[in-house]
């Protein structure tokens, strides 16, 4: 175990490197500069190369909870095998994700998500302050207030389960309020909904944003305040940290020689977390969770997210355009896009969005949500305090992502380990 709310054995750092360009790389390199330090962004592709570009911008603290979940015990496993399921695991060894699903299938009990959601409470009571943050200094693209948020039902019972499952959130002790309409409400707020809709629940407290606008903003906003992004720049190795030498953490690249050093280094490499910090000790396997998504035009334009969780489906408005996104799909981050699964959530979501033209997609797009077995990130000090890790957000990486970055900032200039960030505890 490493040593929690000590104070820092070292001078406070001046420098820093933050290893990745992903929502909580760039929300961590933007605090971390407005903390006085000198920040250098190295990413191996470009800005939001990886999951933070094609997701659903969903910033919805209500329903932010750990994935690992009892019904995924009753439902997920028997949908696991197949290709077209919301939920797909290969037939096909590979020990990070037999190492993953054993964990995963071992948090999922109503004791462990119960001690999950414990964490997740006080991290989501303060997402989207710091989404307002991040807008007072100078982020120009907005977050807009979803309004409201529907999660729409084909059969008239089926709201049932997601309906339990708010009450059990509320009885952890994270406030949800959810009420139903009727499908002729639903199509009086988004008339493409389809005539099929039979109700839906509707979500209040929540917001959405545009990602690849999001990111692009942020890193502006990064690169204003004074950090340089080093894009097509891949980090092959992490070495020194020792608390005694200054500018004690080495980052080499590609070409093999050491590029730069800093006192301290943030690994917020998303999906690809486990490479740079499991020489620092970081031992939990984080497992690319693949979604996909596409944009259709869609006639009239919803102006709300929409949820199919039955077909688990993610819906946001993107300017002109509709952003649909589903599956997870438990494969190594790098593997192609599979048309099949685009195929599936289109089969899936056709009928119950008949307002959209499926046949003019564009952006179709994989990406890996980075999970972990307990459903909980990996944000702190690893076995060296200068190695900070933040990821392994899983599929709620934008909502949390400028909260992270926040506390980050506080335990590199304090030395403290904030609260909030305990139970994410890297080494744990
Ligand atoms: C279909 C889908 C829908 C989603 N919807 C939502 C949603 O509605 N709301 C929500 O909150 N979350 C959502 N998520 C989850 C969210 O996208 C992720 O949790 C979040 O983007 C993770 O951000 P990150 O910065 O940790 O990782 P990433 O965005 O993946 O960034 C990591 C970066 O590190 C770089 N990198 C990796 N290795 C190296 C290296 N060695 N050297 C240099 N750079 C490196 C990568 O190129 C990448 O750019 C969704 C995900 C998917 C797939």
């Amino acid at each position: 175990m490493q040593d929690g709310g000590m104070r820092r054995r070292f001078p406070a750092p001046t420098s820093a490197i933050v290893v990745g360009a992903g929502m909580v790389g760039l929300a961590t390199a933007w605090h971390l500069r407005r903390a006085g330090l000198a920040v250098r962004v190295v990413e191996a592709d470009r800005v939001a190369a990886g999951s933070s570009w094609g997701n659903a911008g969903w910033l919805t603290p209500p329903i932010t909870t750990p994935l690992p979940e009892p019904a995924i015990l009753r439902t997920g496993l028997r949908a696991m095998f197949s290709v077209t399921s919301p939920l797909y695991v290969p037939l096909r060894p590979d020990t990070v994700l037999i190492r993953f699903l054993l964990g995963f299938l071992r948090h999922s009990t109503p004791a462990a998500w119960h001690r999950a959601m414990q964490a997740y409470i006080p991290l989501n009571h303060r997402a989207l302050a710091a989404f307002d943050e991040l807008s007072e200094g100078g982020v120009t693209e907005p977050t807009h207030a979803a309004e409201p948020f529907l999660a729409c039902f084909a059969g008239a019972e089926e709201h049932r389960l997601l309906m339990e499952e708010f009450e059990q959130i509320r009885a952890a002790g994270q406030p949800v309020t959810a009420d139903l309409i009727s499908g002729a409400e639903v199509r009086r707020i988004a008339p493409a909904v389809s005539e099929g809709i039979a109700n839906a629940i509707r979500l209040e407290g929540t917001r959405f944003l545009h990602p690849p606008h999001y990111l692009e903003a942020l890193a502006s906003a990064v690169r204003r305040e004074g950090a340089t992004i080093h894009e097509r720049t891949q980090v092959t190795e992490v070495s020194g940290g020792r608390p005694s030498t200054p500018a004690g953490v080495r980052v080499m690249t590609e070409e093999g020689e050491e590029r730069w050093s800093a006192d301290v280094v943030v690994l917020a490499t998303g999906a690809w977390l486990g490479r740079l910090a499991r020489p620092f000790g970081v031992q939990t396997v984080v497992q690319a969770g693949r979604g996909y998504s596409f944009t259709v035009p869609v006639d009239p334009m919803p102006r709300v997210p929409l949820y199919f969780p039955i077909q688990r489906v993610a819906c946001t408005p993107l300017g002109d355009r509709y952003r649909v996104a589903g599956m997870m799909e438990f494969r190594r981050p790098g593997e192609p896009l599979d048309p099949r699964r685009i195929d599936a959530i289109v089969r899936a979501t056709r009928p119950l969005l008949t307002g959209a033209d499926f046949d003019d997609r564009q952006d179709e797009w994989v990406g890996s949500r980075p999970c972990t077995p307990d459903g909980l990130p990996l944000v702190g000090p690893t076995r060296s305090p200068r190695v900070i890790a933040a990821g392994g957000h899983g599929m709620w990486g934008i909502t949390l992502g400028p909260l992270t970055g926040r506390l980050v900032a506080e335990l590199v200039t304090t030395g403290a380990t904030p609260d909030l960030l305990r139970p994410l505890d890297p080494l744990r």
